[in-house]
């Protein structure tokens, strides 16, 4: 069985054409400033949204662990008192109380990307996401085996922490990857992302020995990613080691996952964080440029604010 979040349908962000993304649970890696939260954890969360809420209270009853209250106009769940059995999102009227994460066997899913098949055309296909989908290697295989005889195209987006043997095993059937790089400096890809960086790095020089399609992904993160000094090193890292890249994407922060922590319980302290300023992000693509050559493409992607703003 595989544990996935859920499938996002008609995707542009992931890859070459019109994709649907399949969103894998459980990630190694603890990026502070992470977009996907509910992706993180291995083990299946609860969330409660609060638009659907009819405000009838019966979860506060349901749970024989006493773990929701009500607090300023929210159900609140105290997670060191929750044992996730899940009554109080069987039985909720308005479907405000939800799971994340379902068990779905490869069978199933596979039924479910072939619905899509028709809008892939030439360019477009599958991409499996996260969290980490090479966390789950042995299933992920098995579907990509059968992907590959399907003639879909298949997009691994990385982080690139697991083991080398996970990407020789899976890397014929695998069409491309879309590949982080965040940090160059190990210490500070400790502090900010809670792994060593040397594993990714070393995963990315076999990838490009072994003629992997790459596309590197650097999210651009105030106060974390977005010194000059960081997309130098990582340029350096690239070109001394002759990395053979499609595409760099220098991608900038957005906060639009705010909500998610809130639906969590959980704080981001990102929530305050103002989005990238253009000039700076097309600096950085500069700056990598002037390391690698204007002929590379580098792209700055993702949402950012002009000086006016
Ligand atoms: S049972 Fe559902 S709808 Fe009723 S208060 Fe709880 S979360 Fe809201
Ligand atoms: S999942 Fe179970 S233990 Fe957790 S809050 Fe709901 S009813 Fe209580």
């Amino acid at each position: 069985m595989l544990n996935i979040l859920n499938l996002q349908r008609m995707s542009t962000e992931d890859g070459p054409g019109l994709r649907t993304t399949v969103f894998f649970k459980g990630c190694p890696l603890r990026c502070r400033w992470c977009h996907n939260p509910e992706s993180i954890s291995f083990d299946f969360q609860k969330e409660w949204i609060g638009i659907r809420c009819i405000g009838c209270h019966l979860c506060i009853d349901w749970c024989n662990q006493k773990a929701i209250t009500y607090q300023g106009g929210k159900m609140v769940t105290d997670y060191d008192l929750c044992q996730l059995c899940m009554k109080c999102v069987e039985k909720c009227p308005g479907e405000a109380m939800q799971s994340i994460g379902q068990s779905i066997s490869t069978e199933d899913l596979i039924y479910e990307l072939m619905k899509d098949k028709a809008y892939f055309g030439l360019s477009g296909g599958i991409t499996l996401s996260g969290g980490e989908a090479l966390c789950q290697i042995e299933e992920v295989y098995n579907l990509c085996k059968l992907l590959k005889k399907e003639k879909i195209h298949v997009a691994i987006d990385t982080s690139g922490f697991v083991k080398k043997e996970a990407f020789a095993k899976i890397s014929p059937y695998v069409n491309l990857y879309l590949y982080d790089l965040k940090i160059d400096d190990n210490e500070k890809h400790k502090l900010f992302c809670g792994v060593e960086n040397h594993l990714i790095k070393d995963n990315l020089i076999f990838l490009n020995q072994i003629g992997a399609n790459l596309w590197i992904r650097t999210p651009i993160i105030p106060n974390s990613t977005d010194d000059s000094h960081n997309i130098e090193a990582i340029a350096n890292f690239l070109k001394l080691n002759d990395i053979n890249f499609e595409r760099w994407e220098l991608t900038a922060f957005n906060n639009l996952c705010i909500d998610k922590y809130e639906r969590l319980g959980q704080r981001w302290e990102y929530s305050e964080t103002p989005l990238v300023m253009k000039s700076k992000l097309n600096n950085l693509v500069l700056i990598a440029k002037d390391i690698l050559g204007t002929e590379k493409v580098i792209l700055a992607t993702g949402i950012t604010r002009s000086e006016e703003d």
